[in-house]
């Protein structure tokens, strides 16, 4: 029997993938599968989207499993190579590069690669993590563009600090700077991730690129995927491994954290931080049993988390438990915990087992 496992409905990624791509128009659209495809499996994510434009991951290594596992869609690395090595096997692969520092910039002039590869410089315009500033575009552009080791143009990609707070002015300034930089070359330009493509058309470019929204999640922290015409890919589930009635004003768990104020029943299901449930989470935060909501009480143990079924309960060993999916929307849970879902899903361990649903 399995216990904790998280379902991974690939229609849904598809569906996603495919509405997604619809708000791209005529242009393509980068599908970010880092981290495991944000811990979804970036190899299935990847052998699922078969018509894919394009993949991009962090870490070289990630693009190599992708390619050993007969994945040919062009994949950009966004943050480039971190060594001379990497540059190399990343020409033997064929995946496409980001160029954000000067030490990448010396590596890839100082190397000839066996092919020449595709090249993004990646611009600070406002976030002052990684990218070049302002007054270096031209000359990074210009020592580039000499090297024999790119193919084709020189493309630009940026990336927002703010895009999910549509308040924000933040995010315009980024895209005129942007612009300002960029509109004098040719090669294509991308910094719309999936905020950017969900709530400002004005920074679509030539090429977006989305990762949250792709697993049907929404960037945003007051609507749902669903709210968004995106389907949830994850659903991770559980079941109940103990009922047991509980006297009013009797603790629970460790630490003494929580007293329940009635007689209740109290649940235990198979799912603590031993599976990447974060441990901090706090009373209150939604679990869905048979139909309903029901609060988390006293702490997240590593094998066990405990919940109050209330007084009516009706709840049997063995019944089905959602920690977030199809009925219970991560965003929810995110924001019960004080974190965002893409934490949450990258967080899960080896230990819940991946079912994957391709019908
Ligand atoms: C992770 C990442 C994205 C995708 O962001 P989402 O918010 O998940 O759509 C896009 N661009 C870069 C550079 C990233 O690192």
């Amino acid at each position: 029997m399995v216990t904790a496992e998280a379902i991974i409905h690939l229609p849904s990624l598809q569906h996603n993938y495919r509405y997604l791509k619809s708000l791209c128009g005529d242009n393509p659209l980068i599908a970010v599968i880092k981290g495991d495809a944000y811990g979804h499996s970036a190899r299935d994510v990847a052998l699922a989207l078969p018509d894919a434009d394009m993949f991009a991951v962090a870490r070289i290594e990630e693009a190599i499993e992708l390619r050993e596992s007969g994945v040919d869609t062009e994949i950009l690395l966004l943050e480039g190579c971190f060594c001379l090595e990497d540059l190399q096997l990343a020409s033997r692969y064929q995946f496409q590069l980001v160029i954000h520092h000067l030490s990448q910039l010396e590596q890839f002039e100082n190397t000839a690669l066996d092919k020449p590869i595709s090249v993004w410089l990646k611009l600070d315009t406002g976030m002052h993590r990684v990218g070049i500033q302002s007054d270096e575009v031209e000359y990074f552009a210009k020592r580039i563009a000499r090297s024999t080791n790119i193919e084709g143009e020189l493309n630009f990609l940026s990336h927002f600090s703010c895009a999910d707070d549509l308040l924000s002015q933040k995010t315009q300034q980024q895209i005129s700077n942007f612009s300002n930089l960029t509109d004098a070359y040719k090669g294509k330009k991308s910094i719309a991730n999936s905020a950017g493509l969900l709530f400002w058309p004005n920074s679509h470019y030539d090429v977006a690129r989305s990762g949250i929204a792709l697993y049907g999640i929404s960037p945003v922290e007051d609507q749902t995927g669903a709210e968004l015409n995106l389907k949830p890919v994850m659903t991770l589930k559980t079941r109940l491994i103990s009922v047991r009635e509980h006297q009013k004003s009797q603790p629970v768990g460790y630490g003494e954290m929580w007293h329940s104020t009635q007689d209740t029943s109290i649940g235990v299901i198979a799912m603590g931080y031993g599976d990447g449930y974060p441990r901090l989470a706090p009373e209150g935060t939604p679990v869905w049993i048979n139909g309903r909501q029901v609060p988390i009480v006293g702490r997240v143990s590593m094998d066990m988390i405990t919940v109050d079924l209330g007084s009516e309960s009706q709840d049997k060993i063995g019944d089905d438990v959602e920690l977030w999916g199809s009925q219970l929307p991560i965003e929810k849970v995110a924001q019960a915990i004080g974190t965002i879902p893409y934490e949450l899903t990258i967080k899960l361990t080896q230990r819940v087992v991946k079912t994957f649903v391709a019908l």
